[in-house]
């Protein structure tokens, strides 16, 4: 980001983002009454010897929330690096509302709307929590100056961080860090937003309103993949789930009937903390 000046919410903003082009955003048609916003065609990944994921086929409908469970290591992560463009699949496709976009760099998927949290918090920690959320609005989204501040304050009320917005990123505590996860991202305007074990390491009250601030940004249309060990808040928001083990997909449907199947509790079985356990 090259700057000079410091962005504070309330002052003004000295740099000019309008650089940016409006992307092409082509319809798809609807696929069996249900418009597809993402697919994932037959993906495989490997690192070295390890096979991260095999032939992973898997898609999100227009509006829909959708979790996805599965142990450590399971290649969860993976799937949202490959998507967002992060990692590069060795073979499979990657379609946003019927386009490819296999090889499109990830700033580009961004503009496309797709956006992310990382499982594990890594703001831009010398800058403050506006200037967090500014990076998503202004070159993430590549709104204007005026349009991208205004984005920013809206999200900072929206997500309870407006109090902080000059409070450097890298002092903020554990779920601050997770809202500023959740903020940037939002911050890009999305209409695919991906999270990445967001409501890990809260407390229930935390992970309540983390619930109810999911389900708000879902009325608002947004389409969600949620992976989440947090099962009770993952079925609270979701309407379908997929199981994932060995970076292959072992069950895709009900949240509920899954959390039930024998499949699942195979998996999990021996794994002694509550990650399977519904409230
Ligand atoms: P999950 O999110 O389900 O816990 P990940 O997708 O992070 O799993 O990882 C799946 C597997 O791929 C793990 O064995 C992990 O160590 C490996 N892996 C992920 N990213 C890389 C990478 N960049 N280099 C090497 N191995 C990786
Ligand atoms: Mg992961």
């Amino acid at each position: 980001m090259h700057r000079k000046s410091r962005y504070v919410a309330g002052g003004s903003a000295a740099a000019d983002f309008s650089w940016r082009s409006e992307p092409d955003r082509r319809p798809s048609a609807p696929v069996g009454g249900m418009r597809k916003i993402l697919e994932l065609d037959g993906i495989s990944k490997r690192f070295g010897a390890l096979l991260a994921m095999e032939n992973l086929s898997a898609h999100l409908n227009e509006g829909e929330a959708l979790g996805v469970i599965g142990p450590n290591g399971s290649g969860k992560t993976t799937m949202f690096n490959i998507i967002t463009g992060i990692t590069r699949a060795d073979s499979g496709r990657v379609f946003l509302e019927g386009t490819e976009i296999t090889r499109l760099p990830a700033f580009e998927r961004c503009r496309r709307g797709i956006a992310r949290s990382f499982q594990i918090p890594h703001p831009f920690a010398g800058m403050t929590v506006f200037e967090n959320l500014l990076v998503g609005a202004a070159f993430g989204d590549g709104k204007p100056e005026r349009a991208a501040y205004d984005r920013c304050v809206e999200i900072l009320r929206e997500t309870g961080l407006f109090a902080k917005s000059n409070v450097r990123a890298g002092t903020l505590t554990l779920l601050d860090r997770k809202r500023l996860e959740l903020a940037r991202a939002l911050a890009t305007n999305p209409r695919v937003l991906l999270l990445d074990e967001i409501a890990g390491g809260l407390t229930e009250k935390e992970c309540r309103l983390l619930v109810e601030e999911i389900g708000r940004i879902r009325e608002r249309g947004v389409s969600i993949i949620w992976i989440e060990h947090v099962v009770h808040a993952l079925l609270a928001v979701v309407d379908r789930l997929l199981v994932i083990n060995f970076g292959r997909m072992i069950d895709d449907g009900d949240p509920h009937k899954i959390i039930a199947s024998r499949a699942v509790k195979d998996i999990y079985m021996g794994q002694e903390d509550d990650t399977i356990q519904p409230a």
